[in-house]
């Protein structure tokens, strides 16, 4: 079933060759491989802007230096653009991320799957490329449940899914619930307000630990 799969997103799955007998993993971009808080500070810092850490969400948090009020939900859309636009392609990668994916694409196929807008997808994989992440990208819209199902169907090794935003995994869980679901933030300012999200079988709080912990599985035949 893929009628929730947006359709500038299904021609990108049907380029993929998936091997159903080997391990995959399914791993999100910002907050995962590059700190996009870092990047998005830079932004806010040139537009009199600052975020301000009392919550896990964007819209509400990004303040204006001179009132200290929050500015819109459309606004943030329109930050959000400027930032895929022009900054992603620069953003640092989270310390550990590239090694780590390096050691598991011994043992797994690494997917990425990030919620960029397509038309900035270019920009992302000039940037995993630059930072030694060198793997396939889906630039999805909307949750990523289906498109996890979708990735993972008839699948006979195990998949895994790790990802910073708790509605995310609530969505693998119920779309793709087969899937081991790995809770990850990277900067720790933002990993400080949040617990375990609620649908990951597990919180971890850095790449070796991720590392291990996937290897762990697969060498065990859990998923
Ligand atoms: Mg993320």
């Amino acid at each position: 079933m893929t009628n929730d799969i947006h359709k500038d997103v299904l021609p990108q799955l049907a380029k993929l060759a998936i091997d159903p007998h080997r391990p995959l993993i399914i791993s999100d971009a910002d907050e995962v491989l590059f700190n996009f808080m870092i990047g998005l500070e830079g932004l806010l810092a040139s537009q009199e802007l600052y975020f301000d850490w009392s919550s896990f969400a964007l819209t509400g948090n990004i303040r204006r230096i001179a009132d200290k009020q929050p500015i819109s939900q459309e606004e943030v859309g329109g930050l959000l653009s400027e930032f895929f636009e022009h900054r992603c392609i620069d953003l640092p990668a989270v310390d550990g991320a590239a090694a780590g994916l390096k050691a598991l694409s011994k043992h797994a196929q690494i997917i990425v799957l990030s919620n960029i807008p397509p038309k900035y997808a270019h920009h992302r994989v000039t940037g995993l490329k630059d930072k030694g992440m060198d793997y396939p990208l889906i630039a999805n819209i909307g949750s990523k449940g289906e498109v996890v199902r979708h990735l993972t169907q008839g699948m006979s090794a195990p998949a895994f899914f790790i990802d910073d935003i708790p509605h995310n995994h609530s969505s693998v869980n119920i779309h793709a619930a087969h899937v081991h679901r790995l809770h990850y933030i990277a900067d720790e300012r933002l990993s400080a307000l949040l617990g375990p999200a609620e649908h990951s079988h597990t919180r971890l709080y850095n790449w070796p630990e991720i590392e291990a912990h996937i290897i762990q599985h697969i060498e065990t035949g859990a998923g």
